[in-house]
C-alpha cells in the first residue's frame, strides 16, 4: 500500500518537474524578447556584478551550449554563458548571467553549502548511475547487501540535490538583489520578468529533488520490506 503511495508521488512529481522545466523555458523565451533598459549584454552584466562585489579572476566565456546550458564551473572558475545569454540585451539574459555570477561570488566567499556541495560531487556523479543499477540488480538477484549498497550510493545523489537547493536559492537571491540595487532592471515589468524567470528555475530544482527523495524512500521501503 505504501509502495503504491510512493510510486504515485513519484509519477506526480515527474509530471511537476516536466511542467516546471516547460515553465522556465516559457519564462525565458518571453523575457528574452524584452530588452533591459540597462543596455548591457549578459556577459557585461556578469562582469559588472563581479566587479561590484570586488571579485577578480573569474573568466566569462561564450559557450556553444544550447538554451539554458549556462553554468558556473567552480573548478576552472569560469562562467560559461550560452549564445542566447552572452551577447543578448534581454531581461532574461541579465537574470541568467547574474545568477551564474552569484555562484562565482559564492565560491569567492567560500559559501558553506557550495563548499559541501562540491565535496559531494564525485560521490554523487558515481552514485547517480551505479546506485540505481545496484538497487535493481540486488532486488532481482535477491541480494539485499548489494541493494543496500546501491541505496547508500543513491543517497549521495539525494544529499547532493538537498545541499544544492540553498546554493541555487542563494545565487538567485544575490542576482535579484544586485539587479535591483545596481539599477540593471527598471520598472515593475522588468522586475516581474526577473521574478518569473528565477521562481520558475527554483521550482525545477525543488521538483527534481523531491523526485529523488521519493525514489530513495520507495526503494528503501521495498528493500527493507524484504528482510
Ligand atoms: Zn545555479
Amino acid at each position: 500500500m505504501a509502495g503504491i503511495f510512493f510510486f504515485a508521488c513519484i509519477i506526480g512529481l515527474l509530471i511537476l518537474t516536466g511542467l516546471a522545466q516547460a515553465g522556465v523555458k516559457s519564462a525565458f523565451n518571453k523575457y528574452s524578447k524584452v530588452r533591459s533598459s540597462s543596455g548591457m549584454t549578459g556577459a557585461q552584466a556578469a562582469e559588472a556584478m563581479l566587479q561590484a562585489a570586488g571579485i577578480n579572476g573569474v573568466r566569462i566565456e561564450r559557450s556553444q551550449g544550447g538554451m539554458l546550458s549556462d553554468h558556473y564551473d567552480p573548478t576552472a572558475n569560469v562562467i560559461r554563458l550560452s549564445p542566447e545569454v552572452y551577447g543578448s540585451h534581454s531581461v532574461a539574459a541579465l537574470v541568467v548571467a547574474f545568477h551564474e555570477a552569484g555562484h562565482a561570488i559564492q565560491k569567492a566567499n567560500r559559501y558553506a553549502p557550495l563548499v559541501i556541495r562540491n565535496l559531494v560531487v564525485p560521490m554523487a556523479s558515481f552514485g547517480s548511475g551505479a546506485g540505481m543499477v545496484l538497487i535493481i540488480i540486488g532486488l532481482m538477484l535477491n541480494t539485499l547487501g548489494l541493494a543496500i549498497l546501491g541505496l547508500l550510493l543513491f543517497s549521495a545523489v539525494v544529499f547532493f540535490q538537498l545541499v544544492n537547493l540553498p546554493v541555487e536559492f542563494d545565487a538567485s537571491a544575490r542576482a535579484k538583489r544586485a539587479l535591483i540595487q545596481h539599477g540593471f532592471v527598471h520598472g515593475a515589468d522588468e522586475e516581474k520578468g526577473v521574478n518569473k524567470v528565477l521562481n520558475a528555475a527554483a521550482l525545477t530544482y525543488v521538483a527534481a529533488t523531491a523526485v529523488s527523495v521519493f525514489y530513495l524512500l520507495y526503494y528503501a521501503m521495498i528493500i527493507f520490506s524484504r528482510r
